[in-house]
């Protein structure tokens, strides 16, 4: 049959009816050309007597049981599909004589109509595609939806997107369909250049592989490997700037038609500015994200500042570039003794006047609303853009005139304690001047060989001798604790402390003999302080002398020292087992002339040795403290700094 095949078929394609008679053994009587060429018989010559091809006979049998039978002739119409591949419709009358057959070539037709109907789907396909990317904001749920219109319709089998992950300088497969998750995770990551989706970002163009089954390109044997047999790599760009790649691959079709390609390429197109939008939208919300942040954050410091404007002591006023007050807060009214209603909008100097401005120490006074006197402490801030200022004022008119007051008060204190300074020293040697005499006199009288004195007035003159020694040293103290009260006036040097006792020691060697009391130096003879020399060696004497003064005969003093690390002081501790002190009095012994009354011991004392040494001790920085058992002993500490880490 197809050696029959007319070469005269494209002449005639326009042209669409013929007729053909035929008997009733099939056998062609007549026909026109039309007919021949949709038979595919080349000449009427070679027609004639001819039979039917089997395919007509077969579909006129066929279909007899169907005809629309009349009385005398009959109808049969349909439409076929011809081995020669042309539409033909034909229309039978079945006559007593003959079978008349009427052909129409309906293939143009019919061609126009599937290409109608194909451009129809496309475009649906195009319409359905806009709605996902339009819709969908997630980019996956985008590709699958679109992924499950295009694979009905394209018979595709899978699709990538792989997107370009800066940080990584790698494409990163985003979304998949035809593949499982383990295999997706296989192929996560693909450089530039790698498989076909990789070379097609580096490239930057489509690139369409067919019949990949056969193919040797290294490029394609990941896709081969998932038994892919035509693929389609599209990349997403987005004004020149690389998104990603598309690309969907078929494992039954061989090839793409040419239409096909150029709608998965409209979609991949599309897809890149779906996922433009989408970054363009992610970004746009994390903007605004921050903005929120930021405004909320700008409110809240804008209602913090207006508490502290509101709460603020000290006055604070707002100026424009004319002085004009634009905003003042309560403590500003208050001290200029104003009304609220007053302030706003009114230039500052209407309100006050100024008596006297001192810019270097920021200081004015001025003459307010109510009419008082008033100084201030001042700042100003910077004039901005809009020539806007600050001004942040406090009122110190108390604080001047209690300064003044203070200072006046220290000098009347300062003159008195001179005045008692003088009245003491003066006192002093007038007093200490008679006093040698009778010292000297009642000594002379006890002493004199010549002149000696019987029993009963050498007994008297030993008294007149003792009483006057203890006024003496009355006096005495009395003047050193004048000169502590009238001011530091110190030389603080390195003082090696076990030398500065063993010297102590051995000047009230005479008392501590007396009683036959063991002194025990403990004291390292590296250990150093810082003091002025002078005075602690008075405060030793004081102390070592009361530790032999209360001590019981063949009692026991021991001297220690420690470090106190944490304030960098050395602790100097005199002990003794002497006759202690009731706990209730070991604050009031360093109060000036206060003894503890003691019948039983009568202890002779001026009650101003521990005053001194109170007062020596805190001119140097240290403290001195008490800790005593009655009848047992006491022990006598105080502190100075120690030498070691200065
Ligand atoms: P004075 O010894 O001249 O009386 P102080 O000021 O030195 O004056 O001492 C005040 C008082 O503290 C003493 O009168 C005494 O009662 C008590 N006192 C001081 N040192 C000791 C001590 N080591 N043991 C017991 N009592 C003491």
């Amino acid at each position: 049959m197809s050696s029959l095949i007319p070469s005269v078929r494209s002449p005639l394609e326009d042209r669409s009816s013929g007729f053909l008679l035929v008997d009733h053994h099939y056998r062609i009587r007549n026909a026109d050309s039309i007919a021949l060429y949709l038979l595919e018989i080349s000449n009427f010559v070679s027609a004639s007597n001819q039979v039917l091809p089997d395919w007509m006979i077969e579909i006129i049998y066929k279909s007899q049981e169907n005809f629309t039978r009349s009385s005398d002739n009959s109808f049969f119409q349909d439409v076929i599909y011809s081995p020669s591949q042309l539409w033909i419709e034909l229309n039978v009358f079945i006559e007593k004589e003959v079978i008349f057959i009427y052909m129409k070539n309906l293939t143009p037709e019919k061609e126009v109509g599937s290409k109608i109907q194909k451009n129809h789907e496309q475009l649906l396909l195009l319409a359905e595609a806009a709605n996902h990317i339009i819709f969908n904001e997630e980019p996956k749920q985008m590709l699958d939806a679109l992924f499950a219109d295009l694979s009905n319709y394209l018979e595709l089998d899978v699709y990538f997107n792989y997107i370009y992950d800066p940080n990584a300088d790698k494409l990163s497969l985003m979304n998949y369909a035809g593949i499982d998750s383990k295999t997706a995770e296989s192929i996560k990551w693909l450089e530039f250049g790698e498989a076909v989706c990789g070379t097609v970002a580096q490239v930057r163009t489509k690139m369409i592989v067919e019949n990949i089954q056969q193919s040797e390109d290294p490029r394609v044997q990941l896709i081969k490997g998932f038994g892919i047999q035509t693929y389609a790599c599209h990349p997403l760009l987005s004004y020149g700037r690389l998104i990603g790649t598309l690309s969907f691959g078929s494992s039954t079709r061989s090839t793409f038609s040419r239409t096909e390609l150029e709608l998965m390429e409209t979609i991949s197109n599309q897809c890149a500015m779906a996922f433009e939008r989408v970054f363009l939208i992610t970004k746009l919300k994390a903007t605004n994200q921050k903005l929120l942040a930021n405004y909320d954050k700008l409110r809240y410091s804008e209602n913090k500042f207006t508490e502290i404007f509101n709460a603020a002591h000290d006055g604070i006023i707002v100026l424009d570039a004319d002085s004009n007050i634009i905003e003042a807060n309560p403590s500003a009214y208050y001290m200029l003794g104003l009304d609220p209603s007053y302030l706003i909008s009114k230039n500052v100097f209407d309100y006050c006047e100024i008596i006297n401005l001192d810019k270097n120490i920021r200081e004015v006074t001025l003459l307010v609303w109510n009419g008082l006197k008033k100084i201030f402490e001042y700042s100003v801030t910077n004039k901005g853009t809009s020539g806007e200022q600050i001004i942040i004022f406090r009122d110190i008119t108390l604080k001047r005139k209690t300064a003044l007051e203070l200072i006046e008060a220290k000098e009347q204190a300062e003159q008195a304690s001179k005045a008692k300074t003088d009245f003491l020293s003066m006192m002093s040697h007038e007093l200490r001047t008679p006093l040698h005499s009778i010292l000297g006199y009642s000594q002379m009288m006890i002493d004199d060989e010549i002149h000696q004195l019987n029993g009963i007035q050498l007994e008297r003159a030993t008294k007149l001798l003792k009483s006057a020694r203890h006024l003496m040293e009355l006096i005495n103290e009395i003047i050193d604790h004048a000169q502590t009260e009238s001011g530091p006036n110190l030389m603080l040097t390195d003082i090696n402390l076990s030398e500065v006792i063993e010297d102590t020691i051995k000047l009230i060697e005479p008392m501590s003999k007396d009683k036959n009391i063991t002194i025990e130096n403990r004291i390292k003879p590296s250990c150093i302080v810082i003091g002025d020399l002078i005075r602690v060696r008075q405060i030793l004497t004081n102390l070592l002398s009361n530790a032999i003064k209360y001590n019981y005969n063949n009692g026991r003093i021991t001297i220690r020292s420690t470090l106190e690390e944490k304030k960098n002081q050395i602790k100097i501790s005199i002990e003794d087992t002497g006759i202690g002190i009731p706990q209730n009095n070991f604050h009031d012994i360093f109060e000036p002339f206060f003894r503890i009354y003691d019948p039983l011991h009568n202890i002779e004392g001026t009650g101003i040795g521990l005053t001194i040494a109170r007062n020596y001790v805190s001119l140097m920085g240290g403290e001195i403290g008490v800790d005593s058992k009655q009848n047992q002993g006491s022990k006598f500490w105080f502190t100075l700094p120690s030498s070691q880490n200065k």
